[in-house]
């Protein structure tokens, strides 16, 4: 497994292996840059296939979070950990991990991401205090951030269906959803709330069936949510979904959902504008949950003043649709020129 000659490899600044046997942990935290502040960015939980998958998962990430961060207007840096799954997840093994996160000293700040949850959060917290989504104290900011993230996924659902369609509401639009965990259905709740009518699609059955439920949904096959006769897609599964079998079989308009590394590649992003497809680069779309971990972690912030930040992911994502227009760059190279500026002019 090679990390330096590693495609995702970008001059990471740290890549710490931790394990322990003992507790069966085997995690990987990568930090980017520390360039804005110390490197935020959540810990997921994933059964890889082996060690390089998760090299380059962790290394991508963790990029994604520089960029995210940036984007988001904060100051923080980009980091980002996984950790092995197997079998016997114990409360040990993730105290383990979090004296590994203490050993930063502070220069990565972990958070939920997928296969995590606020009770593993707490039990990291049992060995540092770098560590955020914990339960909510009073009206400050915490708490699980999917409802914030999925709050900037529908605020840049609206922004692209007013660029792309010249609509000013979602009333009557379709959406097809990849992903029924946590972002997926806090995104789903408001699209209902909204108007929208939506499709979705989960491995596990029985989220799919909750939002059909909850949310007057209709359940879809998970190889065909991405290619519905929909006017918006949103993935809120997993990354690398946009690539070159499944972008031609995408009917749909606009792109817009919380996934992280949605692109195989960057030429990816290309193909969609050349497809005519607006696409929401995930990293801008998908900051409310980073920007609820940022306020937390600052301590003293309230609730409505984290709505009031992320509800400006639609503007901020106005702006890279406006260029992309004027210019003809496909929207991922226009945020991540942007990104770029800001980490380096820091
Ligand atoms: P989650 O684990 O709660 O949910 C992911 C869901 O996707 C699960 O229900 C899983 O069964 C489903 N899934 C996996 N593969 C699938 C497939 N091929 N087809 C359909 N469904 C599939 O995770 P989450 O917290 O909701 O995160 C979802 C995505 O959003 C991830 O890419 C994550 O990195 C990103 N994200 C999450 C947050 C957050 O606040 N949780 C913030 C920013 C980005």
């Amino acid at each position: 497994m090679s990390v330096f000659s590693n495609p995702a490899f970008d001059d990471h600044e740290r890549v710490l292996f931790a394990s322990d046997k003992a507790t069966g942990l085997a995690a990987i935290i990568a930090i980017h840059s520390t360039a804005l502040g110390p490197a935020a960015g959540g810990c997921r939980m994933w059964r890889y296939r082996d060690d390089a998958e998760a090299l380059t998962d962790v290394l991508r990430l963790s990029r994604g979070m520089s960029y995210k961060n940036a984007m988001a207007g904060l100051q923080f840096g980009g980091g980002k950990a996984v950790i092995m799954q197997n079998d016997g997840c114990s409360d040990a093994m993730f105290e383990r991990f979090g004296e590994f996160v203490d050993s930063l000293d502070g220069d990565y700040i972990t958070a939920e991401d997928v296969g995590m949850t606020m009770d593993i959060m707490q039990r990291i917290a049992r060995r540092t205090r770098h560590v955020t989504g914990l339960p909510r104290d009073g009206g400050k900011a915490g708490g699980d951030p999917s409802p914030k993230t999925a709050l900037g996924i529908v605020s840049g659902i609206e922004a692209a269906v007013l660029s792309k369609l010249g609509r000013d509401s979602l009333e009557g639009i379709r959406v097809a959803v990849q992903g029924a965990g946590h972002v997926g259905y806090y995104v789903c709740r408001l699209l209902h709330a909204r108007g929208a009518k939506i499709l979705i699609a989960d491995i596990d059955a029985a989220r799919a069936d909750r939002i059909c439920r909850e949310f007057d949904a209709e359940a879809v096959a998970i190889d065909e949510i991405l290619f519905q006769p929909v006017d918006v897609v949103s993935p809120c599964a997993l990354g690398a979904i946009l690539n070159p079998q499944s972008i031609p079989k995408i009917t749909a308009s606009i792109i817009a959902g919380g996934a992280n590394n949605q692109l195989e590649t960057d030429a990816d992003g290309q193909r969609l504008a050349d497809a005519g497809i607006l696409y929401a680069p995930d990293y801008v779309i998908n900051g409310g949950g980073i920007i609820n971990v940022a306020c937390e972690y600052r301590g003293d912030v309230d609730d409505a003043t984290v709505d009031e930040l992320v509800l400006r992911i639609g503007p901020r994502l106005s702006g890279i649709f406006e260029e992309a227009a004027a210019t003809g760059k496909p929207t991922n190279v226009i945020a991540d020129a942007q990104a770029r500026a800001i980490i380096d002019a820091a």
